[in-house]
């Protein structure tokens, strides 16, 4: 499907009275996408973000999450003021992966679409600024 296309069936989704199979922020979508429940998964080519690993000097505690990269420097520095949760340790991070390579690889390994969309079109550019750039269609819908 094209872009426009695949951009109209979201909305056609969403206007839908229980939301149909659309959603919408990172953290909705994230959780769709973890499940293997995203169809077709889209994002505008200037979210700026990355995805970062988070690992303690000392034991084996991780985490992963979503950052603008903007943010990046400031998280990074923060971060020396904060103890391990599990042990009191160090915390670093461990590595980082632009936001869109790290989306491909997730939709790669469920089978789901990717479609990364420019802000140029009004499509792309009312994704960027009523859901922040990641937006979803759905296989199915969670309660
Ligand atoms: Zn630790």
């Amino acid at each position: 499907m094209k872009e426009k296309e695949v951009i109209q069936r979201f909305f056609k989704e969403l206007t839908k009275e229980d939301g149909g199979l659309a959603a919408y922020g990172e953290k909705e979508v994230m959780r769709y996408l973890q499940m293997g429940a995203v169809d077709t998964l889209i994002i505008t080519d200037n979210i700026n973000m990355s995805r970062i690993t988070i690992r303690c000097n000392n034991c084996e505690f991780t985490e992963e999450m979503n950052i603008k990269n903007d943010e990046l420097l400031k998280f990074e520095e923060n971060l020396k003021t904060k103890a391990c949760p599990e042990c009191g340790g160090m915390l670093y991070i461990d590595n980082k992966e632009d936001i869109i390579e790290y989306f491909a690889r997730l939709c790669e390994e469920s089978g789901t679409e990717l479609k990364i969309v420019s802000t140029d079109t009004e499509e792309g550019s009312q994704i960027y600024k009523a859901f922040r750039g990641i937006a979803a269609i759905l296989r199915y819908r969670l309660d």
